[in-house]
């Protein structure tokens, strides 16, 4: 088997190719048409992506003044919301409106890491989400501008600090890296429909793909992303025991298997 890049090389594989692609990607554009079970297409419009991110990026002429001095050296800070506030923002989220205040997840980058920028300063980012379907423009600037507040109130005097500041919208990170597909980091929603055996659509809930020998790594596999580099593992574990003792009894059982979901539409195992 091989794998065609985009710049024309071709790169031979013997045993296995694992792809760290979200799931729509690798069996709508990557994969040769014939190659996917129009079951598993039909599949994949019911796929669901996770929500947009959008991410405020800072420097700082120096740390940020919380106003509960044990945040300070914390690498990573979640700021926003209390319990009830959490579940208004999530019920914003999901019914599609601009969350008045946006909870978030805030890195403290020269905190964690020294090296980040000149003694004294901080470089800081924080990312929230925006209700799927919304337009990215304004909304996405308006977001970033209640993450500021947000900041402000509960390290007031923040905003004084800030040098430089820059937004990154859905479509700008999708940009950066075509697996964050309109700013989803988590390779598909992982509510539970879509978790285990419905990851990333149902019966295909393990790294084997339809393809003999192509395994899916990214966090579009279970256990999506989150859980830090576990899908690439279980995909390099999969590739490895195929070749192994039982390899072969394991392949027969997979094709097995995937042939029973696609029975109508036969894969290319
Ligand atoms: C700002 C931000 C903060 C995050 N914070 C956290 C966190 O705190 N905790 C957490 O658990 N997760 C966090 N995540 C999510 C986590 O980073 C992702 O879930 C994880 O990186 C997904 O891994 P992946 O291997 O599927 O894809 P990626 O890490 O995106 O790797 C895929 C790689 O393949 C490349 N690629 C994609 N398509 C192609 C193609 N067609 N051809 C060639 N190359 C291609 C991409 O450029 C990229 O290099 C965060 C993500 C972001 C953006």
């Amino acid at each position: 088997m091989a794998v065609h890049t985009a710049t024309g090389r071709t790169v031979r594989a013997r045993r296995a190719v694992i792809a760290d692609v979200a799931a729509p990607a690798l069996y709508r554009d990557l994969l040769p048409a014939a190659a996917v079970p129009p079951r598993l297409r039909a599949d994949l419009e019911r796929f669901a992506w996770d929500t947009p991110v959008v991410k405020v990026n800072w420097a700082l002429r120096a740390p940020i003044p919380w106003g509960n001095p044990g945040t300070a050296g914390a690498g990573t800070v979640h700021v926003g919301a209390d319990e009830r506030g959490l579940v208004r923002w999530a019920g914003d989220i999901e019914s599609g409106v601009l969350p008045a205040t946006p909870f978030m997840l805030l890195g403290q980058m020269t905190t964690a890491d020294a090296t980040r920028s000149p003694a004294g300063t901080e470089s800081a980012w924080a990312y929230t989400h925006l209700p799927r379907g919304i337009a990215d423009d304004g909304n996405a600037d308006r977001l970033a501008d209640r993450v500021d507040e947000v900041v402000e109130e509960f390290a007031p005097g923040f905003r004084d600090r800030v040098l430089h500041r820059a937004v990154q919208r859905p479509r700008d990170l999708q940009a950066a890296d075509p697996n964050l597909v309109h700013g989803a980091v988590g390779g598909g929603t992982m509510q539970l429909h879509q978790q285990l055996v419905f990851r990333p659509v149902p019966g295909l809930g393990r790294a084997e793909t339809v393809v003999d020998g192509l395994y899916l790594g990214s966090a579009s596999a279970h256990p999506g992303g989150g859980v830090h580099g576990v899908c690439g593992w279980i995909a390099a574990r999969a590739a490895l025991a195929d070749h192994g003792m039982l390899g072969a009894l394991r392949r027969r059982v997979t094709t097995a298997a995937l042939e029973l979901v696609y029975r109508d539409s036969p894969s290319a195992r």
